[in-house]
């Protein structure tokens, strides 16, 4: 293995410029040349490629976003781009590709893998949907936005005696919610994992009321209903007023966080390792803070779970 290449696709996230630089130094660490692919998939059929050196990924560390641009390519999700990537790829002479990015784009890294063009897959995603790993990077990074978010809500929340709706990323997994509805003291957490009553929710409203409650807080995941759509059925149920906010983007910003930005450079310095051993085709991440690896072909199969036990926590302690 001499040359390697790495794009970022998908939906960006924080900690991937972490990543990024982790790969480009471990692999020029370990004598190999790094080509930066530009635009994820889309670059790679265009052949946005070019070589990275040492200083290309300074002063990166603490960015978000990513240096190497992001962007959906439906194109890719065809044969003929796939094949238009690989042809891109050997006319740089790479031998392996490392994509970072969410379960879209680790679709478009097993179609190149079944193909016979190793790649390895490192989860960049806010939503922490991906199966086989307690993380992904951004996950963090985006809790700290939502409860940094939160805690403003909270302080005019208790001044103004009201009721807010924050609604929060996440289609299909509910860690952003559970989480920073957990961390932020939500007294209802609203996840597509678990079904919720309107006549619970607005019994704890109640509830919590009756014990001379100034605020409420109810944080929603879009894959639920959005904010607004909950707020006029709460008015429509209860007469219950509420104010909404969005975060939209906001979560998918920022410097990463610490913790991102160790991940990312484990998660870097790991994919690099796992090439060098001739083992292409691997999905890495971490277990129990041990950096584990899997075939990417597995990640087909495998469901991303929440955990739940949480989640009955989160309930118990709103009481
Ligand atoms: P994310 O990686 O954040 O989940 P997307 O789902 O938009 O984001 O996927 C990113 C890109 O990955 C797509 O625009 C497409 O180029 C590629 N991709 C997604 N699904 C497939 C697929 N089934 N086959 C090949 N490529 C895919």
């Amino acid at each position: 293995m001499k040359k390697i290449g790495v794009l970022t696709s998908g939906g960006d996230s924080p900690g991937m410029n972490p990543a990024i630089r982790a790969v480009v130094r471990k692999a020029i660490f370990e004598g190999l040349e790094v080509y930066g692919i530009s635009q994820g998939y889309k670059g790679l059929i265009e052949g946005n490629i070019q070589k990275l050196e040492v200083g290309s990924v300074g002063d990166i560390i603490q960015r978000g976003g990513t240096m190497l641009q992001s962007a959906r390519c439906e194109e890719f999700k065809t044969e003929e781009g796939q094949d238009k990537g690989i042809e891109q790829l050997k006319k740089h002479g790479i031998e392996a590709l490392v994509v970072i990015g969410g379960d879209g784009s680790y679709q478009g890294a097993i179609k190149l893998t079944k193909k016979g063009f190793p790649c390895i897959g490192i989860p960049g995603t806010i939503d922490n949907d991906i199966p086989g790993t307690d993380y992904t990077l951004g996950f963090n990074t985006a809790l700290h936005t939502v409860i940094d978010a939160i805690d403003r809500i909270r302080d005019t929340a208790s001044s103004h005696e009201r009721t807010f709706i924050i609604e929060v990323m996440g289609r299909d997994a509910g860690d952003i919610a559970l989480w920073s509805g957990l961390a932020g003291g939500a007294e209802t957490i609203l996840i597509p994992e678990a079904d919720e009553s309107f006549d619970d929710i607005i019994a704890r409203l109640h509830q919590g009321n009756e014990r001379g409650k100034k605020h409420s807080i109810i944080v929603v995941a879009e894959g639920v209903m959005s904010g607004n759509e909950l707020a006029e059925k709460l008015k429509e149920k209860s007469g219950v007023e509420t104010r909404v906010t969005v975060l939209g983007h906001i979560q998918r910003g920022g410097s990463p966080s610490a913790f991102d930005r160790v991940l990312g450079s484990r998660f870097g310095g790991y994919a690099v390792d796992l090439l060098l051993q001739g083992r292409g085709g691997r999905a890495v991440g971490i277990q129990k803070n041990e950096l584990v690896d899997y075939d990417i072909l597995e990640v087909l199969g495998k469901e991303h779970h929440i955990d739940m036990n949480m989640y009955k926590l989160s309930k118990e302690l709103s009481i």
